[in-house]
């Protein structure tokens, strides 16, 4: 086997994998660069002779950065199939329609037609079936499992030859929300191609949440008005039951949360088995019965309160900034405009860490576990990397990943 990097290493982004073999070729994700670029630093570094040879793409999860470019690989000429979980299949088709709104409201134009995102063929795996060896075709084997990023996340381990590789995808061992399975491969990689986007950053998510809880309840404390400014999936579900489990007791007088905000975290509720803690799902689930209400703006928050809104809507629903109770918390991804508007209205702004990707210690627990022969770091840029090489004492050999690079297996 051959794997060639089109995009996702050296760089935070548009990841895009490929796994030659002897009898074919399969892509693991094919994303796009979020943040705004030109074309070329955009797309992965795709070409019509690979889409045609491709025979399937393995997606481990929906992030725009892991799934957006798949209707350009259509359009190139790929006609394989896309294998996901049901759920990663339903939030990426949400993401195709969201990604076009975004470019065609920006006023630029996508490489390919509404007709190459309709005309991919999906096929869903089941998430009952991890840890398992299945054939993918006569030579091609791939294994499967939760890998606590999302629901619907995984990892994948992809056997030809009798030779294995590893792909971690976007992971967490320490997510309080969604539960992680280890892999059960049966042999040591040949190669783990791993996420390095955090580089040797090494706090636990337990004492990351005991640092949100204790600003939160500082504020709270002073009857602040807390507005947590977070992404409708993601963060936002974790700090929800967290504040809920942690904090509610502590005296916050109400839990707000924006309808949009509602409505996706109302789907945690649907979704138990991918939870860390089951009777979290019970909790999405009577959301809006129970101690959370819901609110259409930042405005409805009252002080000794908290409330869960995205950045569009606190930047949008502005009134809170001539309040100086107003407390804005972001977990980030922090939102520009929205810091601006705090300083310039002198409003106490602070920004707080959550993790999605692994710490340093998860990397050495992960590579402890598979011990392959030789570690590939994607999904962050090179310094970052090269951070996190230098602090781990795992026995296997790094090697530098960079868009172009081919690794022989
Ligand atoms: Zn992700
Ligand atoms: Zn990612």
């Amino acid at each position: 086997m051959k794997l060639t990097f089109l995009g996702g290493a050296g760089e935070y982004g548009r990841s895009c994998f490929l796994l030659e073999h002897d009898h074919g070729a399969l892509l693991i994700d094919c994303g796009v660069m979020k943040k705004k670029g030109s074309f070329i630093n955009t797309y992965p570094t795709l070409t019509p002779s690979i889409a045609k040879r491709v025979s399937h793409v393995l997606v481990t999860h929906a992030h725009e950065d892991h799934t957006l470019s798949l209707p350009y690989l259509k359009k190139l000429g790929f006609t394989g199939t896309v294998l996901a979980t049901s759920q990663t299949i339903e939030q990426t088709i949400e993401y195709f329609s969201k990604w076009r709104q975004k470019v065609e409201t920006e006023g630029d134009t996508l490489p390919y037609e509404k007709e190459d995102e309709e005309g991919l063929s999906f096929e869903a795996l089941d998430d009952k079936c991890t840890n398992f060896w299945i054939s993918l075709t006569d030579t091609v084997s791939i294994m499967y499992g939760r890998s606590g990023h999302t629901i619907g996340s995984l990892w994948y381990a992809v056997q030809v030859d009798g030779k294995t590789v590893f792909f971690s995808g976007d992971y967490s061992l320490e997510s309080t929300l969604l539960n992680y399975e280890w892999p059960k491969i049966g042999a040591k990689p040949d190669l783990a191609v791993m996420d390095g986007a955090y580089g040797d950053f090494n706090v636990t998510q337990d004492t990351l949440l005991e640092q949100v809880m204790i600003k939160l309840h500082y504020a709270l404390e002073k009857r602040d008005r807390v507005l947590l400014q977070v992404p409708l999936v993601g963060k936002s579900q974790e700090l929800l039951a967290a504040v809920k489990h942690r904090l509610l007791m502590k005296g916050a007088d109400q839990i707000v949360v924006e309808k949009a905000l509602y409505e996706a975290s109302k789907n945690f509720g649907k979704h138990s088995d991918w939870l860390v803690d089951h009777t979290t799902a019970a909790f999405f689930d009577s959301l809006g019965n129970g101690g959370v209400t819901v609110a259409d703006s930042p405005n409805e928050v009252a002080n000794g309160s908290i409330g869960f809104f995205t950045a569009e809507t606190l930047v949008e629903k502005d009134d809170w900034k001539h309040d100086r109770s107003t407390h804005i918390i972001s977990p980030g991804p922090e939102n520009q405009e929205l810091k601006r508007m705090a300083e310039v209205t002198s409003i106490a702004y602070s920004k707080v860490m959550l993790k999605v990707h692994p710490g340093k210690d998860e990397t050495e627990a992960l590579l402890s576990r598979l011990m392959p022969k030789r570690t590939v770091f994607t999904h962050g840029v090179r310094k970052d990397v090269e951070a996190l090489v230098g602090a781990l004492h795992s026995r296997t050999r790094f090697l530098t990943g960079e868009v172009g690079v081919t690794v022989e297996v």
